[in-house]
């Protein structure tokens, strides 16, 4: 037995100073002293010693035990000790670094675009009015004199929902709503968001328009050409060219296509302008008498202009973005530079 002990304890000795962690150390203390440990099984046997041998083997046992857990005891506070140095040292700040800066964000070139032009329309005297993307079929056309099955409905490619209702196509819903609600008067501008079945380079099936309304007794096409230029020379620039064109939309009655001189090449022609020299930016006109009679306004003593355009066109333009479609994916790189 006193070699089996002495070979034992070698090994435990030898164990204990190779551990260099407290789990490495406590899996030593399982080993040779729990319940199922080496030393444990050998003290188990003292009872097949002689009664003359049993006491020094006892002493023995106890000796090498008392020692290892003293050892242990020391060996477990040094390596407790590394560790925390270990843990200090990695967790050091160094103060000189510098700090690290909040990232920003950046306003939308959209919301911005959105916002520059209500100003100017705001010094013009323009109030904005706002109404519901989701609209009823009465609101979105028939009011605007698109009478149901009218071809004219076929100009906007509409995503319709349950029963009446569908995504407006364009902000003259709030003209409507407007007028319903308010006597002439009126002098608003409609910011908002709109939506039809288009997707491509120069289409999303999302945007944003921004339409503005002014009815009063004796209003005329003068007026509105008047406020046009004055906004496009505000928003391009003093002494930007301007043409309109005649057109057609159901809610308007003489109708105008608004182009604006190329700001690309100044009218000389280029790819943008496809060697026209002009822009197309805007549509507008009188407001039709039959829109008048939709919201209870008396044609006979009040006349009125409205106009629309839109947003991604206008920022496109002034801060030549050939492609819509990077207005919406959200690249970082491509915000941050507004
Ligand atoms: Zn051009």
């Amino acid at each position: 037995m006193k070699e089996q002990l002495d070979a034992l304890s070698a090994a435990m000795f030898a164990d204990l100073g190779t551990a260099l962690s407290e789990k490495g150390l406590q899996e030593l203390k399982v080993r040779y002293l729990g319940k199922k440990g080496e030393l444990t099984a050998v003290m188990k046997c003292l009872g097949t010693l002689s009664p003359e041998e049993r006491p020094l083997a006892g002493q023995a046992i106890n000796a090498i035990k008392e020692r290892f857990e003293e050892e242990f005891a020391s060996r477990l506070a040094g390596v407790k000790e590394a560790d925390k140095l270990h843990r200090l040292a990695s967790e050091r700040i160094d103060v000189t670094l510098p700090g690290r800066r909040n990232s920003v964000g950046t306003r939308h070139p959209v919301t911005l675009v959105m916002e520059e032009v209500s100003e100017i329309f705001a010094g013009l005297g323009f109030q904005v009015a706002e109404g519901p993307e989701i609209e009823l079929d009465f609101y979105n056309f028939e009011a605007l004199n698109f009478p149901k099955d009218h071809p004219a409905r076929d100009m906007q490619d509409t995503f319709f929902l349950e029963g009446e209702r569908l995504l407006r196509t364009h902000t003259s819903p709030v003209q409507v709503r407007t007028m319903l609600r308010h006597a002439p008067p009126v002098r608003i501008i409609a910011p908002g968001t709109v939506y039809r079945c288009d997707s491509d380079a120069t289409h999303s099936p999302m945007f944003h328009q921004i339409e503005g309304l002014m009815v009063d007794k004796g209003i005329t096409f003068g007026d509105l050409k008047g406020i046009l230029t004055i906004f496009l020379n505000q928003y391009f620039g003093k002494g930007i060219g301007m043409r309109l064109r005649p057109s057609f939309f159901p809610f308007t009655e003489p109708s105008a296509e608004v182009d604006i001189a190329c700001v690309i090449c100044k009218g000389a022609g280029c790819r943008v302008c496809k060697n026209s020299g002009w822009l197309e930016i805007l549509g507008a006109g009188m407001v039709d008498p039959e829109v008048f009679r939709h919201v209870g306004y008396n044609p006979d003593e009040v006349t009125g202009f409205a106009f629309g355009m839109g947003i991604e066109r206008l920022a496109m333009l002034k801060y030549g973005i050939n492609d819509m479609r990077f207005l919406f994916e959200n690249d970082i790189r491509f915000l941050s530079q507004f």
